[in-house]
């Protein structure tokens, strides 16, 4: 029986359509993300993120593998966003987010995407590079929440966010689950082609803050509101992950972050031409790589460290 009641269903269905036409508005000359590409989405002009006015997915599914209070016993209800608003050169989900791998969805079959998710006892809903589809997954939600969806929603970004957005997902989200990629602006534009990464990143991540706090749980550990952070250590501290701890401990020194240690070169970051132009981002981390990261975060008084050091 599902006793927790999630932000947006504390809303009416009038203001949740309110707020996805908000959002939807923003694609007319696009600016849902900090690219601001300016194309009329809603005619079917494409912008840097290739997705037009329909949601496009991948895929969905009870995920086990992504953080122990999301997944707890039953699994995160993973729903996979084809597409995605940055173009980082080592992506893992290369196919997805840069080849476009998914198809187009109704607003409906979205919604009873979500549904199954729920009745197949997943602990929460996982929209995973959800930033360039927000109008229509919210407006999947709204008719979600009428047939009967009550799991908290996990925006699950890049961490590359328009303000205007996040605020237009004031009480709508329970659970921000950001990557803080770099801990400054030209590794974001070497490595994830954008000029203002780690600008744009703490703002989103101080929104997110004041919206929702830092991580909560419930009896059984699992998350039930707040914040949550991803940091990919990459090799010879290109991620400037010193800086990214300590700007995550200025938030709170209860900040929850998972310290990523399964950096492994992708795309382009494994093709010659360009691991000459950015030689340390073609192989994995070092565990002394690793353990610096760890100790960063330490020494930022950060002490709710998810630290994943399996494939080490
Ligand atoms: S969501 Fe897509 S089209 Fe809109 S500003 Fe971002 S990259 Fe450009």
């Amino acid at each position: 029986m599902i006793e927790f009641t999630p932000a947006y269903a504390r809303m009416s269905s009038e203001q949740l359509r309110e707020r996805a036409s908000a959002l939807r508005e923003l694609m007319r000359a696009c600016r849902l993300c900090p690219r601001n590409c300016g194309v009329d989405r809603l005619s079917g002009e494409l912008g840097a993120c290739g997705v037009g006015a329909d949601p496009i997915v991948s895929s969905y599914g009870p995920h086990l593998g992504e953080e122990a209070p999301l997944v707890g016993r039953r699994g995160s209800g993973t729903i996979f966003l084809t597409h995605c608003n940055l173009k980082c050169i080592f992506c893992q989900n290369y196919d997805i987010s840069h080849l476009g791998r998914g198809r187009p969805m109704t607003l409906d079959e979205v919604a009873r995407m979500m549904l199954e998710l729920q009745e197949s006892g997943c602990h929460n809903i996982n929209w995973v590079t959800p930033t360039h589809q927000v109008p229509m997954l919210i407006e999947a939600t709204r008719i979600a929440l009428e047939q009967g969806l009550r799991l908290p929603i996990v925006y699950n970004c890049g961490g590359y966010e328009s303000l205007d957005v996040l605020r237009l997902l004031d009480g709508i989200v329970d659970i921000y689950m950001p990557d803080a990629k770099y801990g400054d602006n030209s590794a974001g534009e070497q490595l994830s082609g954008v000029a203002d990464y780690w600008d744009r990143c703490r703002e989103a991540l101080a929104e997110m803050h004041r919206q929702v706090g830092d991580l909560q749980t419930d009896a059984d550990g699992i998350a039930a509101r707040g914040l949550l952070v991803r940091h990919l250590v990459l090799p010879e501290e290109m991620a400037k992950t010193a800086a990214v701890m300590g700007f995550l401990a200025s938030l709170s020194l209860d900040t929850y972050v998972n310290v990523m240690a399964q950096y492994r070169p992708q795309h382009r970051a494994r093709q010659a031409t360009f691991a000459r132009e950015v030689s340390a981002i073609a192989r994995p981390i070092t565990t002394a790589e690793f353990h610096r990261a760890v100790q960063d975060a330490v020494e930022a008084g950060l002490h709710r460290l998810d630290q994943r050091r399996a494939s080490l």
